[in-house]
């Protein structure tokens, strides 16, 4: 079955790249979610926890229960619970949620400071306080998150000002209500890669160490290394004639004699159908024809082809993001640690 290898050298180089710049290891907080973007969240978790990583971010709280172990607290993005766990925190994203927390659940209250997706209004963070401690909640940290930070605009910088206004004032609303110090965080990969002198008490990282992050060139950072690397398997081979053609739809017609194999890696694994006729692997192998569901045709005799060692070229050619060539990857393929 084709599979996937991670490169724990590369994601090492990108750890030790993100720590530099939040200056202690314990500021990482490795963002996991959605299977840890496709490489596969347990064995993501045992690496980083093997590197130093002691916090982590995903979204639901299956994720959460299943890495909770190697870390010391897990951040959930979208989790209301029943019962809280030790080591998780919980996202409050909106005012009304807060009565639905049980008493002493840990919370990290998201405030919208432009993006205008989750969180609290920024002139809701006074009434956020009283409703968070009349609930009996513990309040670790407020956060925000970034729109822009990996575009070449001014916005990264307003949001920051409109956080830095927002801080000052939670640190003073968290000590008229004898609250403990509060925590901080606002980057992603693309803000604290921005940030020349970072000040803040974690930082949520996710596609810079994997290694597949793309900004324009005056912010580019140099160094990032992807982890993964998607291989297939050779299924069959045939020497196909010329006039005949290949696939679904006879899409591809040979002008020569050629052999071309068939190799066990399609849509249905997370191969992009929009690639068919057009997709070159990193070694120069011809992808002829339509992809299908579980198997694609290439010019190659290789027993093992590599598909492809960084989904930052493959989202060019879709016209997507790597986040979601990543992402793409099933879970059931199967991931080997090199
Ligand atoms: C996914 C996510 C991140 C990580 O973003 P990257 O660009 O992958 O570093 C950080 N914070 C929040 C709230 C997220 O949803």
């Amino acid at each position: 079955m084709a599979y996937i290898t991670l490169n724990k050298t590369h994601f090492y180089n990108n750890l030790d790249i993100i720590a530099r710049k939040t200056k202690t290891k314990d500021k990482i907080a490795l963002v996991l979610k959605d299977n840890a973007y496709g490489h596969g969240l347990i064995e993501m978790a045992t690496l980083a926890s093997e590197y130093g990583i002691t916090k982590t971010v995903v979204q639901t709280q299956a994720e959460a229960q299943q890495i909770a172990e190697y870390f010391e607290s897990v951040l959930t993005l979208a989790v209301i619970p029943t019962a809280p766990h030790p080591k998780i925190r919980y996202t409050i994203n909106e005012l009304t949620s807060i009565e639905k927390f049980p008493k002493n659940t840990k919370v990290h209250l998201k405030v919208d400071t432009g993006m205008h997706r989750n969180g609290i209004a920024p002139d809701e963070l006074r009434s956020a306080f009283e409703k968070i401690i009349a609930q009996g909640l513990i309040l670790e940290a407020v956060f925000t998150h970034h729109r822009s930070a990996d575009e070449l605009s001014s916005e990264w910088f307003w949001q920051k000002q409109n956080f830095a206004s927002l801080k000052e004032e939670a640190k003073a609303l968290a000590q008229e209500f004898h609250l403990a110090p509060l925590l901080f965080h606002s980057c992603n990969s693309a803000a604290l890669m921005r940030e020349s002198d970072f000040d803040e008490d974690m930082a949520r990282v996710g596609i810079a160490a994997y290694g597949c992050m793309d900004l324009p060139p005056p912010l580019d950072v140099e160094g990032f290394k992807p982890v993964l690397s998607v291989y297939a398997k050779r299924n069959s081979s045939r020497l196909v004639k010329k006039g005949q053609r290949v696939g679904y739809g006879g899409l591809f017609e040979s002008d020569k004699e050629q052999i071309v194999s068939n190799y066990d890696f399609g849509y249905g694994d997370g191969f992009f159908r929009c690639l068919s006729e057009k997709y070159i692997t990193p070694e120069g192998k011809k992808l002829l024809g339509r992809i299908s569901m579980d198997n694609s045709s290439f010019v190659a005799e290789d027993e093992e082809l590599l598909i492809f060692d960084n989904a930052s070229d493959v989202a060019k050619i879709v016209g997507t993001i790597s986040y979601e060539i990543l992402t793409s990857l099933k879970p059931e393929l199967q991931r080997v640690i090199i």
